[in-house]
């Protein structure tokens, strides 16, 4: 198959889910975890979870980079544009998380220089427009977005820029995997693992949850039928009590992934001893700096940071929803006091956040919207 329509066929999918219903077993759960948000938000909309027996429970899982940012870190991204000379660059999704004084639009409004960029590219063009200004560019997101800040470094260190740096927040997916699998409160049965980043990594970096803890992984697409043929991959392996590492997603993810991306990210990102992960604590080896050879183009090199510590927001769960310990709804702020148009968390603001998956795809159909 190559075109999206195909991927949605109705007869193909009636056909999947008629095959997943005759093979589960009623006599157990299948609580399966879709790490990515992506995938979060792709069950909600094509309702997939109402079209598989009520056996199979979908868990949402950390891969959501913009939520998974704890708020000190949003904030000491802020205090960079305290500096005049500084423009702050985010991508659009950073622009809503509220930190502990306030979104980066919000400081944008009171008047400070924090531009939207839709690529690092974008600041680092900003940079040779502006030469007598220090353009810092807000990086996040897991392996996916990390090469094409690994790129706007090398092209940095070819123009001989001075006047760009990169707040680097770029996280690595398998650590806080193992996390998950070594919490006392971990109850999954396997994974639908993530298809964006795997083009990037490839499926072996997932090997060690079926070799360490037994759990089958599937590399998935992100159209219902992926999803669906993914899950039905799942309910197979875990009748026969097999734990494999599968891909699914084979027309975009190999086996060992991109090697010229991961040979861009080798060269100019070092991994952190260890990085703060909102809801899951201090993760060892799980995100990324700039490396040593590129440290004229690192914003923490460059600048004086505050080192800042804060709470969630009062009764905020968004660390339990991040888990997959409880679902959105069960957080008491849900389509209460959290709500897309004013979010306290960032999983109600992101695109590939659970809290918005939820409000738009359940809580808004089910009419239940104030
Ligand atoms: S509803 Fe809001 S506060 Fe609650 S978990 Fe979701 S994003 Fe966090």
């Amino acid at each position: 198959m190559k075109y999206v329509d195909e991927f949605r066929n109705p007869e193909l999918i009636k056909k999947t889910c008629a095959e997943i219903k005759r093979r589960v077993d009623p006599t157990r759960t299948y609580r399966i975890m879709e790490i990515c948000g992506g995938h979060t938000h792709a069950i909600y909309r094509f309702g997939l979870k109402d079209l598989l027996p009520e056996t199979i429970e979908f868990v949402h899982g950390p891969g959501c980079p913009v939520c998974v940012l704890p708020m000190a870190r949003l904030d000491e991204g802020l205090s960079l544009s305290e500096n005049p000379d500084v423009i702050l660059t985010a991508f659009g999704d950073m622009m809503r998380v509220p930190g502990t004084q306030g979104t980066l639009l919000e400081h944008k409004a009171r008047g400070r220089d924090i531009r939207m960029v839709y690529s690092p590219l974008d600041a680092l063009k900003l940079a040779e427009t502006n030469p007598e200004r220090q353009v810092i560019f807000f990086a996040i997101g897991f392996e996916t977005t990390a090469p094409s800040t690994a790129l706007t470094l090398k092209r940095a260190r070819l123009l001989g820029l001075k006047n760009f740096t990169v707040f680097c927040n770029h996280v690595v997916i398998a650590p806080p995997l193992k996390a998950l699998l070594d919490s006392p409160d971990m109850r999954l049965d396997a994974f639908i693992g993530p298809g964006h980043v795997s083009t990037v990594i490839g499926c072996k970096p997932y090997e060690f949850i079926a070799r360490d803890y037994q759990k089958p992984v599937v590399v998935s697409g992100f159209e219902p039928l992926d999803l669906l043929q993914s899950v039905l991959m799942i309910v197979k392996q875990l009748n026969q009590e097999e734990a494999r590492v599968e891909n699914q997603y084979a027309r975009a993810v190999s086996w060992e992934g991109n090697l010229a991306a991961q040979k861009a990210m080798a060269e100019t990102f070092s991994l952190r001893p260890r990085f703060e992960w909102r809801g899951l604590g201090q993760i060892p080896q799980s995100a990324f700096a700039v490396s040593e050879a590129y440290s004229e183009w690192d914003s923490e090199k460059r600048f004086a940071i505050v080192k800042t510590r804060t709470t969630e927001p009062f009764r905020a769960r968004c660390g339990e929803v991040l888990q997959g310990l409880i679902k959105p709804n069960d957080c008491p702020l849900f389509a209460n006091d959290c709500h897309p148009e004013h979010p306290t968390g960032a999983l109600m603001v992101s695109s590939e956040g659970a809290c918005a998956a939820y409000y738009t795809y359940v809580h808004r159909q089910q009419g239940v919207f104030e």
